[in-house]
């Protein structure tokens, strides 16, 4: 058994031993979706490069139409909450505020294909995920823990051909502190044996570390700005895993 970076304080023969244990016993594994199970910011990126290349702004560098997109998206998420619709809607009040304008019906339209070409693509499984999501669904119970628009995320998990392996699905608005509790005490999870799974230091890491939970880092290199935060100090008695490909789950369960 090889042991990654493993952060916080943690006396490594105490991790040790919780490794060897949690191999042998079944553990209850919430687990992200987008960019954990199935590649997503990608094509997001794609898209707001052919927007901004589209955009083709005379003054703003694209860096700077960038910045404009990202605040653009904060107002969206706070106002439509997360997914297509929202990314749209931040696409467009993007192009406006830049040319100060209101969009034609012609520039509009191509504003939203770029949005709708996301929606277009195959589910691309990460690496591994493939190979051992069953082996760990066969040793531990696994929850899908996804926030975004619920139709959407549905859809998603119905196209990847993964459903099977989860004994439940929890599709939220958003992940904090007070989502993951109340997930954990709907579902009987005991916090000794309850790990979130996931790329988003901001949704996944520090508020299942500030819950009560464990937490394995599945590091995405192309991982969405808005998901980027600093990893919070782990508390005593909680564990965080860092680790940088899906199948090295298999050294910890
Ligand atoms: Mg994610």
């Amino acid at each position: 058994m090889k042991y990654p970076y493993i952060a916080g304080s943690v006396d490594s023969i105490a991790g040790r031993y919780h490794d060897f244990m949690s191999l042998y016993s079944r553990q209850t594994l919430l687990l992200d979706a987008d960019d954990t199970l199935w590649e997503n910011n990608i094509y997001f990126e794609r898209a707001i490069a052919a927007f901004i290349s589209f955009l083709d702004h005379k003054t703003h560098s694209p860096a700077e139409v960038r910045q404009m997109l990202n605040q653009a998206e904060h107002e969206s998420i706070a106002a439509m909450g997360y997914g297509l619709g929202s990314f749209t809607h931040s696409l467009i009040t993007c192009y406006q505020r830049l040319s100060a304008r209101e969009a034609t019906a012609t520039e509009e339209g191509k504003i939203r294909s770029f949005a709708r070409s996301i929606a277009d693509q195959e589910i691309e499984l990460r690496p591994g995920v493939a190979e051992l999501l069953p082996q760990l669904a066969e040793r531990h119970r696994l929850i899908l823990m996804t926030k975004g628009a619920t139709q959407e995320q549905a859809e998603k998990l119905e196209r990847s051909g993964l459903a099977r392996y989860f004994s439940a699905i929890e599709i939220v608005p958003e992940k904090k502190e007070d989502v993951y509790r109340e997930v954990v005490a709907r579902h009987g999870c005991a916090f000794r044996s309850t790990w979130m799974i996931g790329n988003s230091p901001k949704s996944d890491i520090n508020p299942a570390l500030d819950a009560g939970l464990h937490a394995v880092f599945v590091v995405h290199k192309d991982t969405w700005v808005l998901e980027h935060a600093e990893l919070s100090a782990v508390p005593a008695g909680q564990r965080l895993i860092e680790i940088d490909h899906f199948a090295r789950l298999a050294d910890y369960f």
